[in-house]
């Protein structure tokens, strides 16, 4: 059997399930596994610690599939697949939103897998050379377990790279996908372009944040930077909200971002699409004296590598000091981070310093996260990476 052996003392995090195992952790390999291949791993003194996939390009070199002594094949995957699944069936029971993430990589006990529904379609995104090996198998599972029209493949991330394998994207299996698939979210419907989309398509994560705020939006002037397909601005205008200024530098997003408003039967006359950067308009509508009641941060991820962390944190707290500086009294922020690497403590200090710059008093009044279908591990805490602060602002 091809096998890991661990240095000694190397072995803490195993014992507490945690999936990764690092090149530095390993002492030898044994029988020359190839890349995807499942090895056994072993501590120094010999203790069995279950089966991984090897990757032989990786830091993570080993990604555990299980702790117990059992075959990882088929069986096993549809095992854990199906509980996925009835996780899923059970949030989404009343069939109000079609579109939410079935498998969540290690979150979900699969590491380097991740599949979204959007209505009658699945994307599947292979994110490890594990993941990889298995292709064929998964994609055999997914028709089987979850049917669908069709399953469409988004594995053109860059991560891949890291793991010696090359990026793809295109149709797997059933019939080719319309250019834009239409799903709703409860009371809200989207367009959402599987095929050209950022992630599989949608930022499904901030389901509950867009209801949340649509609480709050009632005859209220909102200003919703990083706006992508518009998810936060419908949300606001089913909320009732006075305008909608929606901010994105994609063109495509903001295209999308206007057919949704007219999906949704909006009135789109209280709703203005600018393309352009969000710091740079920050600035601009601060000079101008224009004001919001509730504004919307959600930038893209700025933490790239733990290096980028001090860059990224002055661009976090760029944006949260221009945008308080621009919130009307009693108003609301809802701001957030989605970089994995930056930890809520640390988001949370840096929104306070922008207070501090703005010279404005700040509660918190809600912690945010992602929504039930990104589910968190126990033994797999980096699963936790969108983290949002609903603050009022006086
Ligand atoms: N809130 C959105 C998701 C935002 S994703 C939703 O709920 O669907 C981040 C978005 O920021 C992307 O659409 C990207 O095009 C945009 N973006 C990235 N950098 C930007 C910048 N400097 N200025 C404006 N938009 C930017």
């Amino acid at each position: 059997m091809k096998s890991v052996y661990l240095k000694k003392g190397r072995d803490k995090s195993l014992r507490q399930h945690h999936p990764w195992v690092f090149s530095g952790a390993i002492q030898s390999v044994k029988d020359n596994p190839l890349s995807g291949e499942t090895v056994d791993v072993f501590g120094h003194d010999n203790t069995f610690f279950g089966r991984g996939a090897w990757s032989a390009h990786s830091q993570i070199r080993v990604r555990m599939w299980t702790f117990e002594d059992r075959a990882v094949d088929e069986s096993f995957l549809r095992s854990r697949i199906r509980s996925a699944f009835n996780l899923r069936k059970e949030l989404f029971r009343d069939n109000k939103t079609t579109a939410f993430r079935l498998i969540a990589s290690e979150s979900d006990g699969v590491p380097g897998i991740i599949v979204d529904r959007y209505d009658d379609y699945l994307v599947l995104q292979l994110l490890s050379a594990g993941a990889e090996y298995w292709k064929d198998t998964i994609i055999k599972i997914l028709e089987e377990e979850w049917p669908s029209k069709g399953i469409y493949e988004r594995s053109d991330v860059d991560v891949r790279s890291k793991e010696g394998l090359t990026l793809r994207s295109g149709l797997l299996s059933g019939v080719d996908t319309p250019a834009q698939i239409r799903i709703k979210e409860n009371d809200l419907s989207f367009w959402v372009d599987i095929r050209e989309g950022h992630k599989t398509g949608f930022y499904l994560d901030q389901r509950d944040n867009r209801n949340l705020m649509r609480l709050f939006s009632k005859d209220k002037d909102v200003l919703n930077c990083f706006s992508y397909t518009g998810g936060f601005g419908v949300a606001a205008l089913k909320g009732g909200a006075q305008s909608v200024v929606n901010v994105d530098a994609s063109t495509a997003a903001l295209n999308l971002s206007k057919q949704n408003i007219l999906l949704n039967q909006l009135d789109d006359t209280r709703v203005t699409h600018l393309e352009g950067d969000v710091f740079a308009l920050l600035r601009q509508f601060r000079e101008q004296g224009q004001e919001y009641d509730v504004i919307v941060l959600d930038p893209p991820k700025f933490v790239k590598s733990k290096n980028h962390l001090n860059k990224a944190a002055r661009g976090y707290k760029d944006i949260n000091r221009l945008a308080l500086s621009i919130i009307r009294p009693g108003g609301l922020l809802f701001t957030f981070s989605c970089s994995g690497l930056m930890p809520s403590n640390l988001f949370q200090k840096i929104v306070a310093d922008a207070a501090i710059e703005a010279e404005r008093d700040v509660r918190i009044i809600e912690f945010l996260g992602q929504g039930s279908d990104h589910p968190i591990a126990l033994n797999f805490p980096e699963g936790k990476y969108l983290k949002g602060l609903m603050c009022f602002v006086e």
